[in-house]
């Protein structure tokens, strides 16, 4: 395996932003400090360059024109390969509520893939609020099952990382727990759940909401919902998609004010059009139109995903004013914690996976290291 030294770049560390040279072997950082030699290692000069971790997306549809739900190998490595170059190293397919057939030849396809970049799955559905569907179809809404559930994912359950449920739903509780006892994410999502709802929820194992504060019952003085749930419980996750649509810059700072960005998950929610002109596109089977970046049902007001990079998530965060490590954190760190791959991956420390992102100063991706193979070198 080759070996890279990262020269005069500023590290983007847990907690701080430092100057230090970083040599890469074997797949692995080797070494952090001044003036590091090169000797047989390929050169990159980051000077006036940032070096984080690479980025984790843990909810992910499409990109480049494919999306998850397409089932198929060549779908997966078009995905992959559409958000390499915007920093992201490691991330979770998700699905969509189709019916279960479907969704079912979506978790085979993926699980074939031997990509080391796939860290399990993610399943968004079906098990819904139809109040709270946004682009969800009614129409493939199933009430929480424990059996249709186990159906879906038998064989799988080492894969299945994360499944979304509207728990308030007849038998959400029984499902959440089912969940949990697999060793699974259970979050709460597209949910109508009150707040004692929600709480109640939570007691039985909910740890992480679907993109905050989208897709679920929001906060009012009377009935503080989903939301206020997720800001009240200091155990919980909360997925961001931090685009500058979805969520008002203010109201994330109301989530990072509350809970703290150690358990802000930055995640692009991004579909089959992005990387891709706006137009007319797909999502679980309805159209959608996308416009000025923006993806919208065709036949409502509904947002539907997103077009978001995790690269341009990073910088409308710190546009919004968040330090720049805490926001790495937020789309590093974080995840890879909730996924327990945080003893490889997520922080720049000595023995950590290389995975890698050289970002100049604008947070444009200049080079992307995957176990420590350079694998995107920007113009
Ligand atoms: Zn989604």
């Amino acid at each position: 395996m080759s070996s890279v030294l990262v020269k005069n770049g500023r590290l983007i560390r847990k907690h701080t932003v430092e100057p230090a040279d970083l040599l890469v072997d074997s797949g692995r950082i080797a070494a952090i400090g001044k003036n590091l030699t090169a000797g047989q290692a390929t050169l990159i000069d980051a000077q006036g360059m940032y070096v984080a971790p690479g980025f984790i997306d843990i909810h992910i549809h499409g990109a480049g024109g494919s999306d998850f739900m397409d089932g198929g190998a060549e779908s997966v490595k078009t995905i992959l390969d559409t958000v390499l170059p915007h920093g992201t190293t490691s991330l979770l397919p998700t699905l969509m509520s189709e019916p279960l057939s479907r969704m079912r030849q979506a978790i085979e396809a993926i699980a074939d893939s031997e990509d080391p970049r796939i860290l399990g799955i993610y399943i968004e559905g079906p098990f819904f609020s139809e109040e709270k569907k946004g682009a969800q179809p009614a129409a493939h809404l199933l009430a929480p099952d424990v059996d249709s559930f186990q159906a879906l994912i038998d064989g799988f359950t080492e894969k299945i990382k994360v499944v979304s449920l509207a728990p308030e739903l007849p038998g959400g509780l029984d499902l959440v727990g089912v969940i949990v006892r697999s060793g699974m994410i259970a979050a709460l999502g597209h949910s109508n759940a009150s707040f004692s709802q929600a709480m109640a929820a939570i007691d039985a194992g909910v740890s992480q909401f679907t993109h905050f504060y989208n897709g679920m019952s929001s906060l009012h003085h009377r009935n503080p919902g989903a939301v206020g749930a997720g800001l009240l419980a200091t155990t919980t996750t909360l997925e961001l998609i931090a685009d500058g649509i979805h969520v008002h810059p203010r109201a994330i700072e109301l989530m990072v004010k509350t809970r703290g960005i150690d358990y802000i998950c930055l995640i692009t929610d991004a579909v089959r059009a992005t990387g891709m002109p706006d137009g007319k596109y797909t999502l679980a089977g309805q159209e959608i139109f996308v416009q000025d970046g923006i993806a919208r049902l065709v036949d409502g007001e509904s947002l539907a995903g997103s077009t978001l990079t995790m690269e341009k998530a990073v910088r409308n965060m710190v546009q919004f004013g968040f330090p720049l490590h805490d926001v790495v954190r937020a789309a590093t760190f974080v995840p890879a914690c909730r996924l327990g791959v945080d003893t490889t991956k997520g922080s720049i420390a000595v023995g950590k996976d290389a995975d890698l992102v050289v970002l100049n100063e604008d947070m444009g991706v200049e080079y992307v290291l995957i176990g420590g193979e350079l694998r995107y070198e920007g113009g």
